[in-house]
């Protein structure tokens, strides 16, 4: 064997740079079911069935265009369980003249592969080509920067795609930003476009099988599974979000509404995170979609946001900061994780709707992770360690690369700002007019305190008084500061209480 070329269950385009000029006259391919890699965090068992079962049907479309493939089942008695140990079994079987590996997109494995590199010197790592921008680019543009803003890195990334610019070199429309026309709530009745689906093949079926049985102690539905797994399934829904949902994407992209779970979102990230779809194509396609005068400005700008902003951005924070960054906690919280994040079990409408249909589906909406479950772990003080974890298990998409700067940087505010200007706070106000979920609440949004309030609202106020010297110097929360002087203090007063009363509850393990 000439080459071996190992590919790991987020690896699964054909034009990963492991992949390149690959012969199949003497190059072997591996692809590794690893036990340790479904529990390192206790994964949603849909998540596993996802990435073994897209694994599986990449492995036979790789056979049928004639390669050798090896392909390490779970079950197979003689696995190891981990992927250097598979490899270090391969390597034995094949003694291939090198092994090739794209870089992993997380630093745990990226470690490991490296020091494996001292006693395996073919082993060669390949830079992974599928972002728009490479971990060194972003770190020439960090240098030197006191703040790394999004929005900075967003416009340098729309200049160097082109994607939505004028010939002249500036944003189409004039402005780089169109979110300001994306932050309506979902009007009574609006319709919300159908859903393809995808019904579980042979292979699909034969991996729920599998998981059913070893997984048993993971949290989240199996049944039900309904995500495409191969790039043609990819494909599918991505056309289809194109012709139904895109059009409104933007208007509702922060919209929640109570039972609708996908709204007009295109649930693409778990397909693009592991290989199934490519970022640039999708990015173009919205954009010959404006072009062609069939979706608005501001959907196409902020779905392109999304992809080329957000999702490269956080990817270069992750590699720049990493390994110390998962370690922050500007807080320093260390409050447990609720039991409830698991089961669901609360009286809050809004957090019972995004863990349960997180609990049904591995997913929810960008905006239901960040300002409900997020904000939620936010005010109350949890340790971020613990909600990173959680975010990691329990979604479909989540990669730590993605994951963890979303959720300590964004979410928990957790790394001093770096990547976020002030923490996303917010009392129950924000998800009263954002959802439609308030009304049917044991809870009242409108009351502050008492058997009766929403818990949202005296938690933020509390999160706000005692963050004070951290917080009140930063001049976007200035309004938020300046309305807390001017409350009268049995007000303030009786609002620390009660949320002291609320930690102390879920110190207790009590479900709010
Ligand atoms: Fe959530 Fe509060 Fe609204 Fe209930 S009242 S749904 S807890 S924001």
């Amino acid at each position: 064997v000439r080459n071996l070329i190992l590919l790991l269950g987020d690896q699964l385009d054909p034009a990963i740079s492991s992949l390149a000029g690959a012969d199949p006259a003497s190059d072997h391919i591996l692809l590794i079911e690893a036990d340790e890699e479904g529990r390192y965090v206790p994964h949603h068992p849909q998540k596993i069935v996802f990435i073994l079962s897209a694994m599986r049907h990449f492995a036979e479309n790789l056979s049928s265009r004639g390669f050798s493939v090896d392909y390490i089942r779970l079950d197979d008695p003689a696995n190891t369980g981990s992927l250097d140990g598979e490899l270090a079994r391969a390597r034995a079987r094949l003694a291939p003249e090198r092994i090739l590996l794209t870089e992993p997109g997380e630093w745990r494995l990226l470690e490991r592969f490296r020091q494996r590199q001292d006693d395996w010197p073919e082993l060669e790592l390949c830079p992974d080509t599928r972002f728009f921008c490479s971990s060194e680019r972003f770190a020439r543009w960090a240098e030197g920067r006191k703040q790394l803003r999004m929005e900075y890195f967003y416009r340098e990334m729309r200049r160097e795609s082109g994607l939505l610019m004028t010939a002249e070199g500036q944003p189409e429309g004039g402005s780089w930003n169109y979110d300001e026309d994306n932050r309506k709530p979902l009007p009574t009745g609006h319709a919300v476009p159908d859903q393809p689906h995808f019904p579980a093949d042979a292979i699909t079926q034969a991996v729920c099988a599998l998981v059913a049985t070893r997984f048993t102690d993971h949290y989240g539905a199996l049944d039900g599974f309904d995500y495409p797994v191969t790039h043609a399934e990819a494909e599918q829904l991505w056309q289809c979000f194109r012709r139904q949902a895109l059009a409104q994407f933007g208007d509702f992209q922060d919209a929640m509404a109570v039972d609708q779970r996908w709204l007009f979102h295109a649930r693409i990230a778990a397909a693009l995170n592991i290989g199934l779809l490519d970022p640039r194509r999708v990015c173009l396609d919205v954009q010959a979609d404006w072009q062609a005068g069939l979706i608005p400005l501001n959907a196409a700008e902020g779905f392109i946001r999304q992809i080329l902003g957000w999702r490269e951005y956080v990817r270069g924070i992750y590699w720049l900061m990493m390994p110390d960054y998962a370690e922050r906690n500007t807080f320093g919280n260390q409050r447990a994780l609720p039991e409830f994040y698991w089961t669901g079990q609360t009286r809050m409408r809004c957090m019972q709707q995004a863990i349960g249909q997180t609990l049904e589906h591995a997913y929810a909406h960008h905006i239901q992770r960040l300002m409900v479950t997020g904000n939620f772990a936010l005010l109350a003080g949890i340790e971020p360690k613990q909600i990173c974890d959680w975010y990691l298990a329990v979604y479909m998409d989540a990669f730590d690369w993605v994951e963890l700067p979303n959720t300590l940087g964004m979410v928990m505010h957790a790394d001093g700002g770096f990547l976020g200007s002030k923490p996303y706070c917010a009392s129950g106000q924000y998800i009263k007019r954002m959802s439609n979920y308030c009304s049917g609440c044991s809870y009242k949004v409108g009351e502050q305190t008492g058997a009766r309030a929403c818990p949202f609202n005296a938690l933020y106020w509390h999160f706000i008084m005692r963050h004070r010297d951290q917080l009140s110097g930063n001049p976007r929360m200035g309004l938020v500061y300046r309305n807390l002087q001017r409350m009268p203090e049995a007000k303030q007063q009786a609002l620390w209480d009660w949320g002291e009363h609320l930690l102390v509850r879920l110190d207790a393990g009590e479900a709010l």
